[in-house]
């Protein structure tokens, strides 16, 4: 067995970086390849155990010739599916120092850079979000985590106003906790729920309007009619549609009722950092905690999500977690463990720091601002054709259509997106709303330009134009 830090190691780390290299600078230029399935990538690994080592170099380039026909193309300049950032060349890059770092952020004397730019970076999301700079900052995996330790940070402090320790003694036996919740709400807010012991089936869903925002008339009426804790859940960017709960309306009411409004703002949150958008989220500000993402809008790698709670005591509260052979935390320092519920994890801090410092404010706002009008581009073309319907005004980035009509266009729908796929000149994905198949259209990428988006409406109504024909 070779020592680990040698040439060979080294040649490897090199060949990696080369090969990431060779491997974007063809998606950025290329048409949206078509992508090999999960089938054929286990074929393509499958093997028996390794009995015995190998030369680091060439263990990395076969990894990348076995991997690389099954990468979808999710970083290339026409990738609309789902919401998906681009994984930015400067977040890759420092995500590679963090990775040949090797620090754990768990702690500020075990990591002390690492520690310290989440400070920074924390304190810039905030600045940026138009956020209370005292509000405390959690890095995690992504927004469904964010949304668990805001929601964990909630139940500890609304039961606590009623006297109730939870951390100490857990639910049973606690006053019940009533939460409101839109009925568009994102799945995963309920896996937070359900982790907290919460109950998906317990909660009060909260009417919306076409575009998945909350009724104001309904959530008063649900927060008056509660008796003890309430935690109310909005949302900024409705997955399908991109739509804002009317923050400036609730806000207050859950405020006046004692109520917890937490927000799950994996994308829609960024609103806020463009001033043409942020009017879609007024008042959002005036919201207890909040859930958002660094690898949707902002572009990091894959995996970085931000848990922010107003109240950073019941944070710690919520997380923290103290043992022995862990240094204390003094005075004004922050120790990254105590808002996210690992101990030991990735130094997440380096590539959120990276991307701000990459984009600034400017570039954010920018960027926000023209995938929004990219957006709006991409569905007034679609929306003009013959045979397409914009299932719901464009608030954001998100938007849907169908196709063609009556009984035969949710299936006329999916065979369009079935399609686009196969011609692979861009991906986009199939949503179901409202019980009504759609074809859903995210604009999240920098990689995405205007060009981009004409390309890519040309395609769909080619593909649409093949389909009806073919019948
Ligand atoms: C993507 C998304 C989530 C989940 O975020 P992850 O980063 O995938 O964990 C939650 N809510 C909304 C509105 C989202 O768009």
């Amino acid at each position: 067995m070779e020592p680990e830090d040698t040439d060979s190691g080294y040649a490897a780390m090199a060949e990696a970086a080369r090969r990431a290299i060779a491997y974007r600078r063809e998606i950025a230029g290329a048409e949206h390849t078509p992508v090999a399935s999960y089938g054929e990538m286990l074929a393509a690994f499958a093997g028996p155990t390794p009995e015995r080592g190998g030369d680091p170099a060439a263990i990395i380039a076969e990894l990348a010739t076995l991997a690389t026909p099954g990468i979808r193309a999710s970083t290339g300049p026409r990738f609309f599916g789902w919401v998906i950032g681009n994984s930015h060349p400067t977040g890759v890059a420092a995500d590679w120092l963090t990775a040949a770092w090797g620090q754990n952020a768990a702690n500020l004397h075990a990591a002390p850079a690492a520690s310290a730019i989440e400070a920074v970076a924390a304190g810039w999301l905030l600045d940026l979000l138009g956020l209370p700079d005292s509000a405390s900052v959690g890095f995690v995996t992504g927004a469904t985590v964010a949304n668990f330790v805001c929601l964990a940070a909630a139940r500890s402090e609304v039961l606590k106003r009623v006297g109730w320790d939870v951390e100490a003694d857990g639910l049973f036996g606690a006053p019940p906790i009533t939460v409101l919740i839109g009925e568009d709400a994102h799945a995963t807010v309920y896996s937070g729920i359900k982790y907290l012991g919460l109950g998906a089936r317990r909660v009060r869903t909260i009417a919306c309007d076409a575009s998945g925002r909350m009724l104001a008339g309904d959530f008063e009426r649900a927060i008056a009619e509660a008796s003890g804790p309430v935690i109310a859940i909005g949302q900024a960017g409705q997955i399908n549609t991109g739509a804002c709960d009317p923050f400036d309306a609730i806000a207050p009411i859950a405020r006046a009722a004692g109520a917890w409004l937490h927000v799950d703002g994996a994308f829609g949150l960024w609103a806020q950092a463009s001033p043409a958008q942020a009017h879609l989220t007024k008042g959002v500000e005036l919201a207890d905690s909040w859930a958002t993402d660094g690898h949707k809008w902002l572009q990091t790698p894959y995996d970085s999500g931000f848990a922010i709670v107003r109240d950073a005591e019941a944070h710690r509260r919520a997380m923290a977690i103290t043992a022995s052979y862990l240094p204390p935390v003094e005075g004004a320092e922050r120790d990254p463990s105590a808002y996210v519920p690992e101990l030991s994890r990735r130094a997440r801090g380096f590539a959120a720091w990276a991307m701000i410092r990459q984009l600034g404010r400017e570039g954010i706002a920018d960027m926000v601002a023209g995938h929004c009008a990219i957006a709006r581009h991409m569905a007034k073309r679609l929306a003009a054709h013959p045979g397409v319907e914009l299932v719901c005004p464009v608030e954001l980035n998100q938007f849907m259509v169908r196709f063609g009509a009556g009984d035969g266009a949710d299936a006329l729908t999916l065979a369009v997106v079935k399609q686009v796929q196969e011609d692979a000149v861009a991906f986009i994905g199939s949503a179901l709303w409202r019980g009504r198949w759609v074809m859903r259209v995210s604009v999240t990428s920098v990689a995405t330009r205007m060009a981009d988006a004409d390309v890519t409406v040309d395609a769909v109504i080619g593909a649409f134009g093949r389909v009806a024909r073919n019948g």
